[in-house]
């Protein structure tokens, strides 16, 4: 039976907020520093103090052109900023900066899975305090660290039609902004804040629904699992002949429901005017040039170059490319790979290394091994110098060592010192299988008789004899070559 939902499409558009990581506020010199103690951050511009102005970080306007550059948006030459009005107790100025009508950036795209998502905008605005009302059950405190915090807000065009497509949008535009270096990602620390527009209409109309607005979401997860539960509400409602009405709904993440907040306040309510306090920001063609000259490589662009120049699978090139810095690690490790062996190279940087930063909560930076000694390491395997299972046991030592520097690192010294190279000698390797199958007396009769399969057994003996050293692939054809010379 066709269920009623696959009747309908859902319609999401996505508000972004990110946090910019200057080092200082959007409109004066507090610091940005998260950790700091409550009201610590805070100067009479951010406490909006009569008398005091506003002066624009230059950095947050940098960081804006390089997401509109990497979001291929056009860039307005002159934009102005706005107050947009309300009363909040954490909003002492009683108005937020923000840019109304001249955002800096529009018309912009990016694409998940090769599909085109249009960027409607992407303007600067400051952050607002914070209210805390639990820690005393009859006080509410107010933190005004976060007063002019400085935010970018992306604005998406409602072009996804999933909750899947939403994830992959945040999931991508989180790496974009990482990547660029202007937003350090953390959700927990409410870094990268969003808003989900959603509605539903039935397939193949051209008008859209009436929308509602879901706040409130900490994490991507969320932000699906919130989508999921409006569009089935949304379609219910339909169904049951109702409407849906234009509302902000909260999202409560242990149910995974939503539930309305307060009706939308219309632009209008806001009073945004022009910002009297702050000159025009005038973005001119020599700094977006200078801008777009020392760019990095994007995620995507790098991805489509690994799989290229290091000719590897695509997925082995998506996980490579998530972080900058693991990329670079592998690049670096594959700058000292012999017989290009790039493939190895990847296999060791996604199974190992990873392992090791997911288990320690740790990043690249602080990755113990050196991108030269694990490509020496990676090297002595495809060299038939050290057998795969020593070379685990020399990764071991080598995470053992204090740190890159130190050369007790190098994976030849330890294969030295503890004598694990593999025995490529034919003659050594020879007299082992020769001893084996002479103590052996009963299997050698047996394998002799026909029983084939025995020969594992050998193998594993003249192993354990070399005390794993000797190349089993060697060891295999002399205890095939004793044989047959016996026979
Ligand atoms: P508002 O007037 O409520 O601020 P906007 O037109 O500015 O609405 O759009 C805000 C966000 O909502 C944008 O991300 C946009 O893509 C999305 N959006 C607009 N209309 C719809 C709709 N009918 N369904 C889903 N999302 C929508
Ligand atoms: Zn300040
Ligand atoms: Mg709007």
């Amino acid at each position: 039976m066709r269920s009623v939902y696959e009747k309908y499409e859902s319609v999401i558009g996505l508000e972004v907020h990110a946090q910019m990581k200057t080092k200082s506020k959007a409109f004066c010199l507090c610091s940005t520093d998260y950790s700091s103690a409550p009201n610590t951050n805070v100067c009479p511009v951010c406490l909006g103090h009569p008398g005091t102005l506003p002066v624009l970080n230059k950095k947050l306007v940098e960081y804006i052109l390089k997401l509109g550059i990497a979001t291929d948006c056009k860039i307005r030459k002159r934009s102005i900023f706005a107050r947009k009005n309300y009363f909040y107790p954490d909003l002492p100025k009683g108005y937020q900066i923000s840019q109304f009508d001249q955002p800096i950036c529009e018309h912009g795209r990016v694409e998940i899975e090769g599909k085109v998502i249009g960027i409607t905008r992407i303007h600067m605005e400051e952050d607002a305090g914070k209210s805390i009302h639990d820690l005393s059950t009859d006080e509410s405190l107010v933190d005004l660290n976060r007063c002019g915090v400085p935010l970018i807000e992306i604005v998406s065009e409602p072009d996804m039609r999933s909750s899947k497509e939403a994830y992959d949008y945040l999931t991508m535009l989180k790496q974009l902004v990482v990547y660029l270096d202007i937003c350090d990602g953390n959700m927990e620390e409410g870094s990268l804040r969003c808003d989900a527009n959603v509605s539903v209409r039935i397939k193949g109309n051209d008008t859209f629904g009436t929308k509602c607005e879901v706040k409130n979401l900490n994490s991507f997860r969320n932000a699906a699992d919130a989508l999921d539960y409006e569009i089935k509400r949304q379609i219910e409602l339909i169904e049951a002949g109702e409407e849906v009405t234009h509302q902000t709904m909260s999202f409560d993440a242990k149910t995974k429901t939503t539930y309305p907040m307060r009706s939308k306040e219309e632009a209008h309510d806001y009073r945004y005017f022009p910002e009297p306090d702050l000159v025009t920001v005038y973005a001119d063609e020599e700094w977006k040039k200078s801008i777009a000259e020392n760019m990095p490589e994007l995620p995507h662009v790098k991805t489509a170059r690994f799989i290229k120049q290091y000719n590897l699978p695509k997925y082995d090139a998506e996980v490579l490319t998530q972080h900058r810095g693991v990329a670079e690690y592998f690049e670096s490790v594959c700058s000292n790979i012999s017989n290009k062996n790039f493939k190895a190279a990847s296999n060791w940087v996604m199974g190992e290394v990873m392992r090791v930063l997911n288990d320690k909560k740790i990043n690249i930076d602080e990755y113990h091994i050196s991108s030269k000694n694990l490509a020496s390491l990676i090297n002595l395997i495809s060299e038939g110098k050290i057998s795969n299972n020593t070379a685990k046991e020399v990764y071991n030592e080598m995470l053992n060592t204090s740190g890159r520097e130190d050369e007790n690192q190098e994976p030849e010294k330890i294969v030295k010192e503890k004598n694990l190279m593999q025995v490529t000698d034919t003659a050594e390797i020879e007299g082992i299988v020769k001893k084996v199958i002479e103590d052996n007396p009963k299997e050698a009769e047996r394998y002799r008789l026909g029983e084939t399969k025995l020969l594992g057994l050998f193998v594993g003996k003249v192993m354990k004899e070399s005390k794993g050293k000797a190349n089993p692939k060697t060891v295999n054809e002399l205890i095939l070559k004793a044989f047959s010379e016996q026979i």
